[in-house]
Order: structure tokens, then sequence, then C-alpha cells
């Protein structure tokens, strides 16, 4: 048996789709844990391409099963449309989904608030949201007006939970934009989509804590990454859950002393989107090759995503905080061409050594990174399978994160086809 929980170490998008792909071929069960579909993750192998929002990435696997556990927030809209778009690419994900009936809903109100609240901060000092609703619905999960799965399949108390929710929400959308919201048009196709997904919703803990007594081998996927944490992340430019490893057992019902491997996925450089305090940031003529060659625009909203040097500070503290026994590094492929790379080692504060935890978000501006410089290559190593296929200079790269981070980086991803990847 083996309990497996993939954790992204810097700010979401380090390949965590590819990685998940990879590591799942002898999984039993897949399991998402947090977020919602402001997660996106990209699966490529022979079967062709496939970009993920709700539904975990060991889709390609036809023995594993994929669950949606309590943690995640659904749109069943965008759910249910991912089943079917999979369906046209031949997955079928019929006895194999498993989505469990204490998730939260996104309605249409928390689509609203969010741009009614991103309206009246103008862009400055916010967490740049994705537009799908992911931090009012969390804010109505612990406010107790969170709208269930089940409370779908009991139309009684979802008429109920809908009109207090409305009477509430269509004062302040009313008020930024003249409309009010029709009860009848949320009513009727949340429960038409209800029916829809009915067949796959479960109680996904009894599921899994079943996995464990029978020694199966479960995936947890994170989505997004340490930084991005509600806790842990450069608040307020986070999402609105918590994305480290102990979210697990909040967001699925396993004990975490039931762990065996916490894998962390780092980018062989650093990227996020939109507005924060970002010490390693690249020159901008770096900046567009990497943003070209590695394909940094965002699979959730199309954003260009900044680029900056790995940031070796924030992994360390991603190790730190979620308890990471092994790396997996990802996009090496893409700095091939540089002259020089840099590596961000540590932080300086005022001209002394800092560490992230010693940091507010104000002074995290101030930052000045502490760069170790590395000789680059040339050669096309995406096809490079073994680690001693790898040119001298990447090796070294490798090598010396390992000695930074004191983790054992495990594999290394040099494409993002399942095949593109060296087993250390
Ligand atoms: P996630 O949010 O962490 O799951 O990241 P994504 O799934 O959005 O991955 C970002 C993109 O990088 C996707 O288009 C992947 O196919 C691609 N990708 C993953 N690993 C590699 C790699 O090692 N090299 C290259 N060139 N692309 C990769």
């Amino acid at each position: 048996m083996s309990v497996i929980v993939i954790i992204g170490s810097q700010f979401g998008d380090e390949g965590k789709g590819k990685v998940i792909d990879y590591l799942s071929q002898n999984a039993d069960f897949v399991v998402r844990f947090h977020g919602g579909n402001n997660a996106g993750h990209t699966v490529v192998n022979r079967r062709g391409k496939f970009k993920l929002h709700h539904i975990p990435s060991g889709i390609c696997h036809p023995q594993t099963k994929l669950v949606i556990a309590n943690g995640v927030v659904i749109d069943p809209f965008i759910l249910f449309e991912e089943i079917e778009n999979l369906k046209k690419q031949g997955i079928s994900l019929r006895n194999r989904l498993i989505i469990s009936s204490r998730c939260h809903l996104i309605f249409p109100y928390h689509k609203q608030l969010e741009a009614i609240y991103e309206s009246v901060k103008k862009g400055k000092n916010t967490p740049q949201p994705t537009g799908r609703g992911i931090n009012p619905v969390h804010a109505d999960k612990v406010s107790y007006l969170g709208i269930r799965l089940a409370d779908l399949f009991h139309p009684k108390i979802f008429r109920e939970k809908l009109k207090i929710n409305l009477q509430i929400k269509n004062i302040l959308i009313k008020a930024f934009t003249g409309k009010n919201l029709s009860f009848e048009e949320i009513f009727r196709p949340y429960l038409k989509i209800a029916e829809k997904l009915k067949p796959f919703v479960r109680e996904t803990s009894i599921i899994l804590q079943k996995a464990l007594e029978e020694k199966k081998n479960i995936l947890f996927e994170g989505a997004q990454g340490t930084f991005l944490d509600i806790d842990w992340g450069i608040y307020p430019y986070v999402t609105a859950s918590s994305v480290v490893a102990g979210s697990i057992n909040a967001g699925s019902g396993i004990p975490v002393k039931k762990i065996n491997k916490i894998i962390g996925v780092v980018k062989s450089y650093t990227t996020h989107v939109g507005f924060r305090p970002f010490p390693s940031k690249m020159p901008a003529k770096i900046t567009d090759f990497i943003r070209e060659k590695g394909g940094e625009y965002g699979t959730t909203t199309g954003r260009s995503r900044q680029c900056g040097w790995l940031d070796l500070e924030l992994v360390k503290s991603a190790v730190k905080i979620s308890g990471i026994n092994e790396l997996f590094l990802t996009k090496i492929d893409t700095l091939t061409g540089l002259k020089k790379i840099l590596v961000c080692k540590e932080y300086q504060y005022h001209k002394k050594k800092s560490s992230y935890f010693h940091l507010s978000t104000d002074s995290l501006w101030q930052v000045k990174p502490v760069y170790e410089e590395f000789n680059a290559w040339s050669e096309d190593i995406s096809i490079c399978r073994k680690y001693r296929h790898l040119p001298l200079n990447a090796k070294k790269y490798i090598e010396r994160i390992e000695q930074l981070v004191k983790v054992p980086i495990k594999y290394i991803s040099v494409g993002p086809q399942r095949k593109a990847t060296i087993k250390r």
C-alpha cells in the first residue's frame, strides 16, 4: 500500500497534471481534496491532450478510480461538461468517477459577487480571481450559507437554502448591477444537473477508508501551490483553500498519519499570474523566451504568467510546511538554450539574510534575491530518458538544487509527455 501526496511547491502551474498522470500508473485511486475549477491540469500522453479542471488527472489509467472528495468546490455544469468532453475523447468515467455529496456548489451569485468585489478593489492588492466564484463559495461555506451537492437531492431543503441566499445576495447584486438573479432560473437547472451527476455521487470518505484497509495505492492530487495557500501563501495574493499536505485530512477524511510520501513538484523556474511580490523576477527578454518556450499561459484563464528564476527560498519553505520527502523537477527542458541560469538560494532583507517565514507580505516587496549562477546547455534534453544522458551542466544544476534544498530530486521531467520523464 502507498498513500502519496503531490503538492505544488511554488505558485501552481508546476506541471502537476503531467506528474499525476505519470505517477498514477499504479494508483488505485487518484483524489482531489481541495480547490475547485480554478485548478487547471494538463495531461499529455499517447491518448491525446486533456485539460482538466475538476476531474483528477489519473483519467488515462482505466483501473484507477477518480475521487472528488468533500474539500473540493464544484461548479456542477462545468463538471458535467468535463465528463461529457472526456467521453467524446474516448474516456468513460462510469464506475470510475466518485463525487462526494458533501462538496459545496458554486452558484451564479458567487461569480457575480467575485466580479463585484473585483470591480471595487480595481485590481490593486487583490489576488486576481479566476472568475469562477471560488472565493465567495468558500466564504459561504464558513458563513453556514453553503449549499452542498447532497442538498440538490432534497428539493425542499434546496429551495429553502437558495431562497435565503438570494434574499441576501440580491441586495448587493442589485445595488451594483441593477438586476436581481431569478430564483427559478437557478433552481430548476440545478435540480436537472444534479440528476445527471447522481450516478457518480457517493460518500467518498467511506470508500477511501475502505481503500486504506484494503491496502490500495492512493494518490492525492494537490491543486494550486504552497504559496497560494490561504494561510501559508503570500496573503492576500492567495487562493481560498488550504493546499498544504495536511489539508488532505479535512478535504478527504483520511488521517495524515496514513501518508507514506509527500512529493513536491518544482518547476525549474518560477511563474505566477497577476500581482504579488516576486523577488526572483527575470529580465523581460528572458521572460519572453521562457514564456513562449514553456507555454506559460494559464490553463484556466489563458492569462500570461510572470516568469522568474527558480526561488529556492520558497521551495525550502514549502518543504518545511508540508514535510516534502522527494522532489519532482519539471520543465527543465524549457531552460535549454539560455546562456546562464540563475537560482535564488536565499533572501536578503535590509542587507541581512532573512527567511520567508520572517517576512510579511509588505517586506517581501523589498527582498533582494541572492543568486547562484550556472552555465546552461544547448543540447536537446527532451529526448533524454536516463539521468546519465543529461548534459553535465544540467546535472550540475539539478545536483546543486538538491544540495541547497536538502531533499532528493527523484524525478526529472524533460517534456510534457508522460514518457519524457527521468526516474533516478
Ligand atoms: P499544473 O497546474 O501544475 O497541473 O500545471 P499544468 O498542468 O498547467 O502544466 C503546465 C504546462 O506544462 C502543461 O501544458 C504541461 O503539459 C506542461 N508540462 C508539464 N511538464 C512539462 C515539462 O517537463 N516540460 C515541458 N516543456 N512542458 C511540461
